[in-house]
């Protein structure tokens, strides 16, 4: 008889204040989803229609936190992921949102919402069922401890794979310097 497979590695994804562009490159890994796909069984992610995060061994995230529904998401990963991984510039600094961390966040609500021209001046969106804005976009390892982090904006499907092969294996993930990018 043969002896059973070995369980596969559960891995999460989500995008907080994300473009979904680091979740693109993922897809960018081409031929070598298939191997992953012999490996790992996705919970949570763009991938699959679960909503919570279950126990995984593997969580990664994209984009900061921006809103209480952020911060939510953020801890169901880290109380349930075994390894945390911070994936694109918005995750480690906040990116893009995180440019409006120099102004009040009244002013730009009021400039995006009531001055702009061509609004129809309909107010600041306050549906009680929208997420709370956070005062700024923050990292996401100031809210949670986060054990890796993949730079870039977005991280090439090389570097994305080079991290999960390495965890995968059971080695410290290692990155070359031409893996490395920081735009
Ligand atoms: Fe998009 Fe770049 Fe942020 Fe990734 S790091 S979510 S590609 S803006």
């Amino acid at each position: 008889m043969n002896a059973p497979a070995p369980p596969k590695v559960r891995v999460a994804t989500t995008s907080l204040a994300g473009c979904f562009g680091c979740h693109m490159s993922f897809l960018d890994i081409d031929e070598r989803l298939l191997q992953l796909i012999d490996l790992v069984e996705f919970d949570r992610s763009p991938l699959t229609d679960i909503k919570h995060c279950g126990l995984c061994d593997i969580g990664i995230i994209e984009g900061g936190v921006c809103n209480a529904e952020n911060v939510h998401v953020l801890r169901e990963f880290r109380a349930n992921c075994k390894t945390l991984i911070a994936i694109g510039a918005c995750a480690i600094n906040g990116g893009l949102p995180a440019q409006r961390n120099a102004l009040p966040l009244e002013d730009v609500m009021s400039t995006v919402y009531v001055h702009r021209r061509g609004m129809s001046n309909s107010g600041i969106p306050n549906d009680p069922e929208l997420p709370l804005l956070l005062d700024k976009v923050y990292p996401l390892h100031e809210v949670v401890h986060i054990d890796y982090s993949i730079p870039g904006c977005p991280p090439s499907g090389d570097t994305i794979w080079k991290v999960l092969s390495d965890l995968l294996a059971g080695r410290e993930p290692h990155l070359d310097y031409p893996l490395i990018r920081f735009d």
